[in-house]
């Protein structure tokens, strides 16, 4: 499936949900959501929020997730069955391989102010692993590798006004960084009371399992 290019506004508005696809903005009044909340397009205002069927429900909670991530429907089905095989719970499992996603975590350790502008870093060649430069946005980084902005993304605005906007704050417990080397690292896979989602990740198993 072709990757979504259009307003990313538009795909909070059409989940009734913020889900932080704008760094910054997202926080702000100009928040799409917060200005216009009601579905996009020529009949949002006037369309009534019907009760939605179990799978309507089931097929939502997984889209806004795929989203939020920015995981094409090829990818989040084969991290989902990857889920399934390891032993523990698969939604908890299917959460923790996307947050262990290379672009992820260049967002959540503060060098980027969105996964999207992660993934852009991450293609351009701006991200080390290890001290070698790898481009693919879905790698899954393991505990203790090393993730750092190359010299040449350094000064990069993008770079420097998320770090800006990102230091001081709290970094989540499994994450070590250090702005100064503009570097860190995945310190443990995160359990899911680790991750700051607000989805249900369960009714995405259940879809899947039907
Ligand atoms: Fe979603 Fe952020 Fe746009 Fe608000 S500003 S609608 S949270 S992407």
């Amino acid at each position: 499936m072709a990757r979504y290019t259009g307003p990313v506004c538009r795909l909070c508005r059409r989940e009734g949900d913020k889900l932080f696809l704008k760094g910054k903005r997202c926080f702000t009044e100009k928040c799409a959501i917060e200005r216009k909340a009601y579905p996009p397009g020529e009949h949002g205002t006037g369309r009534r929020r019907r009760r939605q069927s179990e799978y309507a429900t089931q097929l939502r909670e997984k889209q806004k997730v795929k989203r939020i991530y920015g995981v094409g429907e090829r990818q989040f089905r084969t991290l989902f069955e990857r889920a399934a095989r390891i032993k523990g719970i698969t939604g908890e499992n299917l959460l923790i391989q996307l947050e262990s996603r290379l672009d992820n975590l260049v967002y959540r350790l503060g060098f980027a102010p969105s996964r999207k502008a992660a993934r852009q870093l991450v293609r351009h060649r701006h991200v080390l692993v290890n001290g070698a430069t790898l481009d693919i946005p879905s790698y899954q980084v393991a505990p203790g590798d090393q993730i750092a902005i190359a010299v040449d993304g350094q000064d990069m605005p993008v770079v420097r006004e998320a770090v800006a906007d990102r230091k001081g704050k709290d970094t989540l417990s499994w994450l070590g960084v250090d702005y100064e080397a503009l570097s860190g690292q995945m310190l443990e896979r995160p359990s899911r009371a680790d991750i700051p989602l607000a989805v249900q990740e369960q009714l995405i198993v259940e879809l899947y399992s039907k």
